[in-house]
């Protein structure tokens, strides 16, 4: 596409977007200076601007997700389901505009973009198929006396919180299960990028979602919105996605009205290459599994463990690959590395590569920030990167592939294992008896075995230790929203 084309196309996408709150059914408007900017991380410019709500908003949005409960949650389950189908295919037939939509707003290459969408309304699809078979059971007790009868119920209203790296996903992948198992909801997108939600939700009212079952409530403040709404009663559960600081916080919040909660945060994956791996394999697994989404990814692989007896030659290929990525607005035809969120992102990724490099860690590619405008960052590979860097512990949050060697698979697994974090790991093995270990052996949520990315819609999605409690996706992932009880009678 040629630069006069982009922007024909970006003002097409513009004219009819929706930049408010949205509360009851209706757009909740705001004066310009009650207003937020959202910015393009590419340019550094502003796309537009948002209604930047607050503790009243909130307030009004928790009367209405309360109002609506009762008759969402007893509403036919075949009327949620076609519902969220209507929803998917909405999203398939708008899968252009949704995906330059988070390009724009949150920097990732359309390409990922378009993944990102069809991601998301698979998430949907699935709940939709979901919704129709809640069930419960009907059984005698061990004394043959009575009769247990266990249904299925909504939770209630829920406050669902999403962050910025997959604004539409992360906000399917809460409101699908919620809407399908009939609990109304409260949706606070990330300050950074409100408008591929506020997008998502202009088309859930066109298709008829009934006021008051989806509300939201984009600001700049997020106390002024959580903090009242964990304090209400009428408040039955919180779904988070984000930091493990930020969800720590809100746990303690969530903790006085004893509040169901599901809380996917941060990890820090190990990326392990055995000896015995396909390297072509591994190489292109890493590409996904670090890359991806500019390294902005929860699932991001943060530390490569490589046996020392290929190290070398997965180093090469690394840089040889990496080398050869375009970097750019994610709008350019062909680019695969966009810009990082903001400026303080670039800051905190430059720093740790500082550091490594400091601690002794070799450079093999990129390394440093780019000039802007944007906010870019090399892609990056190191090597000999000690567990005494600061990468190796925190998030990198970047396109930067952090490299140390083991000699033995238990010396692996330890380390991999080493972290308070538990959200993903990666193996490369052929091996089928080792394979096994790991499954059971390490220490996360999930486990992408000779695959870079692991995240489907019919999977459970979750971590373990740090990285969170509860899961999305799957079966399981409608449970999240459903709370369980039973009846005992005489038997007849
Ligand atoms: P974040 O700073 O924790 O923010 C996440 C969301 O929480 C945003 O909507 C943010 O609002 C909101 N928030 C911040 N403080 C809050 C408060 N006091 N009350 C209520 N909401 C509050 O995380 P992020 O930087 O956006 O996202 C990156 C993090 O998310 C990484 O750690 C990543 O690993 C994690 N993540 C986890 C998963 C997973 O499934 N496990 C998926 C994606 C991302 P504002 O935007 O207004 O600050």
């Amino acid at each position: 596409m040629t630069t006069e084309n982009i922007s024909q196309a970006n003002e097409a996408l513009f004219a009819g977007l929706r930049t408010d709150g949205y509360i009851n059914g209706a757009w909740v408007q705001a004066p310009e200076d009650k207003r937020f900017e959202v910015l393009n991380p590419a340019t550094g410019e502003v796309l537009t601007t948002v209604a930047n709500l607050g503790s009243d908003d909130a307030m009004a949005a928790m009367d209405a997700a309360d109002a609506a409960q009762a008759a969402w949650g007893k509403s036919a389950p075949r009327e949620r389901a076609d519902l969220l189908r209507a929803a998917f295919d909405g999203l398939i037939a708008r899968r252009e505009e949704f995906a330059r939509l988070i390009s724009l707003e949150m920097g990732k290459p359309l390409a990922e973009a378009r993944g990102e969408v069809t991601y998301a309304a698979e998430f949907l699809r699935w709940f939709s198929e979901e919704a129709t078979r809640i069930s419960g059971r009907y059984g005698s007790n061990a004394e043959g006396t009575g009769r247990v009868i266990v249904s299925q119920r909504p939770v209630g209203p829920c406050l669902l919180i999403t962050p910025w790296n997959f604004p539409l996903a992360m906000a399917t992948r809460k409101i699908g299960p919620a809407l399908a198992a009939g609990c109304t909801s409260i949706i606070k997108p990330a300050a950074q990028t409100p408008l591929t939600t506020l997008a998502f939700t202009s088309m859930l009212d066109e298709i008829g979602v009934p006021a008051g079952v989806v509300n939201v409530v984009p600001t700049t403040s997020a106390s002024s919105i959580s903090e009242p709404l964990l304090a209400d009663p009428r408040l039955r559960k919180m779904s988070f996605t984000g930091s493990t600081a930020v969800g720590r916080s809100l746990l303690k919040l969530a903790a006085d009205q004893v509040l169901r909660t599901s809380m996917e945060l941060g990890g820090n994956a190990p990326f392990l290459v055995f000896e015995d791996a396909d390297l072509d394999a591994a190489v292109q697994g890493s590409l996904l599994a670090k890359f991806r989404n500019i390294g902005q990814a929860c699932t991001a692989a943060n530390r490569f463990l490589v046996h020392s007896s290929v190290a070398e030659d997965f180093s090469a290929r690394m840089t040889k690959a990496v080398e050869g990525m375009k970097i750019g607005s994610g709008l350019e035809d062909g680019v695969t590395i966009g810009p990082l969120v903001d400026e303080a992102a670039v800051s905190k990724v430059s720093e740790l590569v500082e550091d490594a490099l400091a601690g002794g860690a070799t450079l093999h590619t990129g390394g440093a920030a780019i000039d802007g405008p944007g906010h870019f960052f090399q892609p990056t590979v190191l090597s000999s990167v000690t567990p005494a860097a600061k990468m190796w512990t925190s998030e990198i949050f970047g396109p930067v592939l952090a490299i140390t060697t083991f000699d033995t698979e238990e010396e692996a697994v330890a380390a991999a294992n080493d972290t308070e974090y538990g959200l993903i790991a990666y193996a490369y093995t052929k091996d089928l008896k080792r394979s096994q270990r790991l499954i059971e052996d390490i220490e996360s949520g999930m486990l992408g075995l000779n695959m870079g990315v692991v995240s489907n819609a019919a999977a459970p999605f979750g971590g373990v230790k740090q990285s969170g409690l509860g899961r999305e996706g799957g079966p399981e992932g409608i449970s999240e929203y459903l709370t369980t009880r039973y009846a005992l009678t005489p038997a007849p």
